[in-house]
């Protein structure tokens, strides 16, 4: 423990002596923004990177250091920093004008993809993040059941006033949410025998992303849409992060279909985006052209850059192939670095190229399995941004389009030297 702490004392009085200018700016934003901050997992002490300046899979900061981005920003930046076919439908997007306050021609022509791709998916709606995504889809199962109890899993995060990390979350929306293990069949069938009548919805992320990226039993999921189908409860797929898995999803893969499913991050082509959707039977009660409709607002659900970015993401830079080859990325990245962790208290879980590592010994499956160990943590944290790699403190990567083998390799590389040395 004494080399851990010294090994931490050291890395952090480097990032100290490293980063001055983004050390002033995290003080001078601290002055407007509570701690420096408007995005709580963008913080970590003693201060965040700023960054000034992005390419490809490259990030530069204010005192001029480049990082290779592991992060892709939390799954949201999967296309890279500027990519150009995004970069030439914005610009084009700008050129017939914003803000008409009515309908533009790309919505309909991005939610028809959508609908292609995710077999869930009959019609969709809009919204503008992920969070909204969920809590639209918790609005239509609770409206449409008439009940009123969700169950969620530990470890989920399904956005900021929807989060069952920790305890009671005193932000969280006042619905009534019972809580199970997450992958854990006898410990959510007790919970579904216990509130097999007045459930709502089952709101489940296929794979944990915020909690660990820890992926989903197939079995459990199955076990899920059985439960859902026999109670009359809505199954949700939160699929904000994993709809990147395949074409169509964790849900294509895995062969499990949601009656409702959300999506966010990378799909609205980088920009501001949330959807929701499903069976037709439910969405319908959105359709103003039938009595008794129920509406849904927002003034930048349809906002042209949105629209416009997520269609040409979709259909020019992510088709089903690119997805996979993707995946196959990710997977054979996560194979190399958990050879590298043999030996070491590190192990990588994930699926595709969404993985995380962690600190701790003993298979980890659920929640529970995880071991917090917050020095580890920063120290690997530390040691990679020292080492020009950019990932979330937590020890989280999303890999990006943009990131080669090079780029993996030399993740590793670096991987394995903080190994040899941290031992
Ligand atoms: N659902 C999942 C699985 C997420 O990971 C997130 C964000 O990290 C959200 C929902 C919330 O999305 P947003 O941040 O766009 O509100």
């Amino acid at each position: 423990m004494v080399a851990l702490d010294e090994a931490l004392a050291k890395a952090r009085a480097r990032f100290v002596a490293d980063n001055p200018a983004s050390r002033a700016a995290h003080e001078q934003a601290a002055a407007h923004l509570p701690g420096g901050n408007t995005r709580t997992t963008l913080f970590y002490p003693p201060f965040p990177l700023t960054m000034a300046h992005a390419e490809g899979c490259r990030l530069t900061d204010l005192d001029g250091h480049t990082y290779v981005d592991l992060l892709g920003d939390y799954t949201a930046g999967l296309y890279g920093h500027d990519n150009p076919v995004i970069r030439k439908v914005v610009e084009a997007a700008l050129d017939r004008g914003w803000n008409y306050g009515a309908h533009g021609r790309d919505e309909a022509l991005f939610a028809a993809v959508l609908c292609e791709r995710f077999p869930s998916l009959e019609l969709v709606r809009f919204t503008n993040s992920g969070t909204e995504a969920n809590l639209l889809a918790l609005a239509t199962a609770t409206t449409f059941t008439g009940r009123d109890t969700v169950l969620v899993f530990t470890g989920a995060y399904h956005g900021s006033v929807l989060s069952f990390g920790d305890k009671d979350f005193p932000l969280n929306v006042p619905h009534r949410f019972v809580v199970a293990e997450y992958n854990d069949l006898a410990d959510t069938a007790a919970v579904l025998d216990r509130h097999a009548d007045d459930l709502a919805a089952i709101l489940v992320e296929p794979m944990l992303g915020s909690g660990g990226c820890l992926p989903a039993d197939p079995a459990f999921l199955a076990y899920l849409r059985r439960r859902a189908d026999e109670t009359g409860a809505l199954l949700v797929f939160d699929e904000v992060m994993t709809s990147r898995m395949s074409g169509g999803g964790l849900q294509e893969l895995l062969g499990v279909t949601p009656d409702l499913t959300t999506l966010g991050k990378y799909t609205g082509g980088g920009m501001t985006f949330g959807a929701f959707g499903g069976r037709a039977d439910m969405m319908a009660m959105y359709d103003p052209r039938r009595p008794g409709y129920v509406a849904h607002a927002g003034t930048f659900n349809n906002n042209v850059l949105s629209m416009a970015a997520g269609y040409a993401g979709l259909t020019e830079l992510f088709p089903p192939p690119a997805a996979r080859e993707l995946f196959e990325r990710g997977e054979r990245l996560r194979a190399r670095l958990n050879a590298i962790a043999e030996g070491t208290p590190m192990t990588w879980t994930g699926m595709g190229s969404m993985l995380t590592v962690h600190f701790g010994t003993g298979e980890i499956t659920t929640p529970r399995d995880l071991r917090p160990a917050p020095e580890y943590r920063e120290l690997f944290h530390l040691e990679m941004l020292a080492r020009g790699f950019h990932l979330a403190r937590r020890g989280m990567i999303a890999l990006s389009l943009p990131v080669t083998d090079r780029e993996c390799d030399e993740f590793c590389a670096a991987v394995a030297d903080f190994a040899s040395h941290s031992g």
